[in-house]
């Protein structure tokens, strides 16, 4: 059967766990044999969009070319992994438009808790005044208003929110879940 192309797209603070869960889901999808990519807002910016700084044009610049390559891949029936913080929603709602195909995952933890996980250091840094324009410091994120998935980190466990993602994809099409494929 042919695989559907869609664009899962993880948003959230820094710390709230969008890297986490999107490995996770990459494992299996890969277990799957099913074709995945991986945009990773972090390594992007070592390259598609290098030199791009944190203003809100420059995110929203960052945020734009990401859509722009997932929409390739998505409709070459690629499953894309999208990973970046990108804090509007305007620009969210603008790839989603332009890929078609596109599930939002809010990956939400209240900010408390990712200062405290800290996983880069990140945050403290931001406190101490050494990083600026850090999102949920002194720089906005406006939380998705209708995702079509929302994993609250703080309150699910890994495997709640990678099933959470996985069985949205199942409902909707994009996969085939694994009871059914084994009677296939
Ligand atoms: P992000 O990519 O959003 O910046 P990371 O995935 O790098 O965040 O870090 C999230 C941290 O939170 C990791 O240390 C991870 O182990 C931890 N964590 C705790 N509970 C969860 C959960 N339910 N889902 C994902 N990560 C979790």
């Amino acid at each position: 059967m042919p695989q559907h192309g869609v664009t899962v797209w993880f948003t959230g603070l820094s710390g709230a766990g969008k890297t986490t869960i999107r490995m996770a889901v990459e494992q299996q999808l890969r277990d799957r044999g099913l074709k995945v990519e991986v945009l990773d807002g972090d390594i992007v910016r070592q390259y598609l969009t290098k030199g791009l700084g944190f203003s809100k044009e420059d995110r929203d610049e960052n945020i734009r070319r990401i859509g722009f390559v997932s929409q390739l891949l998505t409709r070459n029936g690629v499953i894309v992994l999208v990973s970046a913080i990108s804090p509007y929603r305007s620009t969210r709602d603008e790839v989603r438009t332009s890929i078609g195909n596109f599930v939002e995952v809010f990956v939400n933890a209240p900010l408390s808790v990712c200062e405290q996980r800290d996983v880069k250091g990140l945050y403290k840094k931001a406190r101490a005044g050494e990083i600026k324009q850090f999102t949920g410091i002194d720089d906005p994120y406006e939380p998705p208003l209708n995702p079509e998935v929302e994993c609250k980190t703080d309150q699910m466990s890994l495997e709640e929110c990678v099933d959470s993602v996985i069985g949205y994809l199942e409902q909707q099409g994009y996969l085939f879940s694994e009871s059914v494929q084994a009677n296939v």
